[in-house]
């Protein structure tokens, strides 16, 4: 069932078994699985069926520390979130990622990559995109040969594609619309989550319409699909119980963000170029997959070198000053 609030004068009180805020990859995803398992599902999106400007005004912000993009640009408030403007890369991090490297600070995750193995995987079939990535024997027997990298200085990376732009559309989505224990809420935007006065649950929600109505939500459990900015976001801006936000007892909410920066850096110049840019500047078929090639430093020489694990695309530069043709 589909509810819109944006112009109901008198917001009804909402109860359902689980709770989610946010209309994105994350939420869709997850009603569809809780869905499939039986359980009854709200989903709660603060924007309407496409990008209007009264909710995307609602993702404005200042940010503090390094340059960052303006917040209202760097994520969409509508059914589907994030997913309408992004490149639909479904990349793993690598084992390395996970290590403490003493010349990162605060690196080291509590565990490997192998804990989220099995997740990748399930997140990977969810984007049609499953099986494992092609290696330079398998490509090379469909006729893309990669140069031979010294292993002490690069490897050969690789990205999958989700070609399906429109997966998590309002069009799209009629399998939810349509299910009896689903309700989508739209113009439902989260202001406030109330814990209960031990602060050990969450008692309900307060949305708010983009006239200022209010109403409550209650659900057995809720979850938070709101975005990697917003989730702390409203975490901290929910003071009506704790003072210091919910969840943020050791002011850890909101810290660590992490985002993968773009920089321009390193020149290939090559008396192959063509042959460059056919292998790295373009994406390729693998097993009906699109799969782009990259060239990233190897593990042994982000070790030696103390540098961050980045990956390079490839594309053509003419830069004057060498006269050179060069990637
Ligand atoms: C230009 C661009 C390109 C990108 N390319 C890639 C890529 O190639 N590969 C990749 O993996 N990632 C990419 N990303 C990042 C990716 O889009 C996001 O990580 C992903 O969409 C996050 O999904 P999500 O469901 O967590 O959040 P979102 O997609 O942001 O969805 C959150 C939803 O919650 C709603 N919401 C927010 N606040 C509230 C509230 N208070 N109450 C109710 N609802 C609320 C929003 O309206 C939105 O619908 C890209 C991002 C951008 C901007």
């Amino acid at each position: 069932m589909l509810i819109d609030l944006y112009r109901e004068a008198n917001l009804p009180p909402i109860s359902t078994e689980v709770c989610i805020v946010g209309a994105g990859a994350a939420g869709l995803l997850l009603a569809r699985r809780l869905l499939a398992a039986g359980v009854e599902v709200a989903i709660l999106e603060s924007g309407g069926a496409d990008f209007e400007t009264d909710s995307a005004g609602l993702n404005e912000g200042s940010s503090a520390g390094h340059p960052y993009y303006p917040l209202e640009d760097s994520r969409l408030r509508f059914f589907g979130g994030t997913t309408a403007i992004w490149g639909g890369r479904v990349a793993r991090l690598d084992a390395i990622d996970f290590e403490r490297r003493p010349w990162i600070a605060h690196s080291g995750w509590p565990f490997g990559a192998e804990e989220l193995a099995d997740y990748y995987r399930q997140a990977e079939a969810q984007f049609e995109v499953a099986g494992p990535l092609p290696t330079a024997q398998a490509l090379a027997e469909q006729g893309l040969v990669f140069p031979e990298f010294d292993s002490a200085q690069l490897a050969l990376g690789f990205w999958k594609f989700d070609d399906k732009f429109d997966r998590f559309t309002h069009k799209n989505s009629r399998d939810l619309k349509d299910h009896p224990r689903c309700r989508i809420i739209l113009h439902a935007t989260v202001s406030d989550i109330v814990p209960r006065q031990n602060g050990r649950a969450i008692d309900h929600l307060v949305i708010k319409n983009l006239h200022g109505q209010t109403a409550v939500v209650r659900a057995r459990q809720f979850v938070l699909a709101a975005g990697g900015l917003e989730n702390p976001r409203l975490l901290l801006a929910s003071r009506s119980v704790m003072p210091m936000g919910v969840g943020n007892d050791h002011d850890q909410v909101g810290r660590y963000f992490m985002e993968h920066p773009h920089a321009r850096g390193g020149r290939v110049i090559s008396n192959r170029s063509w042959r460059l840019l056919d292998l790295f500047a373009r994406r390729h078929d693998y097993e009906g997959t699109p799969i782009a090639a990259l060239i990233r430093p190897s593990d042994a020489l982000q070790r030696r070198g103390q540098i961050i694990h980045h990956r390079r695309p490839a594309s053509p530069r003419r830069p004057s000053v060498l006269g050179h043709e060069a990637l």
